[in-house]
């Protein structure tokens, strides 16, 4: 599918939601897509990726940075706390700040730095061991930890289980937002970002439908 089909369906479903598709952000998930692939969305005009590695986004960005304006980069995979320098210099957003650890180390960067990327906590809604995010039984008070340590606190992200109904999982994130005042909802990929929209989703993360099926090798 092209940028465009995918434009015109967030519009489309904004629109039936009866919600302004101008506060819906599609974030493109370039992770492992060819070089050739990525530059294709640049040259159609978009300007917002996610990648989900530090380092991969160091090998590729710098080249596009320099031949394309206004690139704005989005970090929507895990982060290993001493990669967070890296990380914060790079990245405007960083969709995946899961552990109070890696709050105080933000806290002290944007201390040192004065500037810190807007920050989405990454809630496990399905309570999967393997997977990264705070429990949503200690969503409230790591909202208010994060909160305390004056963290630009933009919103909340969730990736639901693949063998459930995504739908669920997106109400149960916007419940939590809204009882702790936030209004971003990080949710929805290529499947379902339809149904997260419709759940309120404020930034939806699409790669495959996008730059079709990732080869990982
Ligand atoms: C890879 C990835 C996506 C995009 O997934 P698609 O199904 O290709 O749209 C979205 N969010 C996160 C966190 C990812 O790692």
């Amino acid at each position: 599918m092209s940028l465009s089909e995918i434009t015109a369906r967030i519009t489309a479903t904004a629109q039936a939601k009866g919600r302004d598709p101008a506060d819906i952000t599609l974030i493109a998930v370039s992770k492992v897509q060819p070089a050739a692939r990525v530059e294709a969305v640049l040259q159609d005009g978009h300007r917002i990726f996610g990648e989900n590695r530090v380092q991969e986004a160091q090998g590729r960005w710098p080249e596009f940075q320099s031949r394309f304006d206004g690139i704005d980069l989005h970090l929507i995979g895990p982060l290993q706390t001493n990669k967070a320098r890296q990380a914060v210099e790079m990245f405007s957003a960083i969709h995946t700040l899961d552990r109070p650890k890696l709050a105080k180390r933000f806290a002290d960067l944007a201390q040192e730095r004065g500037t810190s990327p807007e920050l989405f906590i990454q809630v496990n809604t399905g309570e999967e061991p393997q997977k990264a995010g705070c429990l949503p039984a200690d969503a409230d008070a790591f909202i208010a930890d994060a909160r305390s340590m004056d963290l630009p606190l933009k919103g909340l992200m969730c990736i639901p289980p693949v063998e459930e109904e995504p739908a669920l999982h997106f109400a149960l994130l916007a419940k939590i937002a809204a009882r702790n005042g936030l209004t971003g909802l990080s949710m929805g990929m290529s499947a379902d970002f339809e149904t997260a929209i419709g759940q309120g989703a404020t930034h939806i993360r699409v790669g495959s439908a996008i730059f079709g099926e990732r080869a990982y090798d």
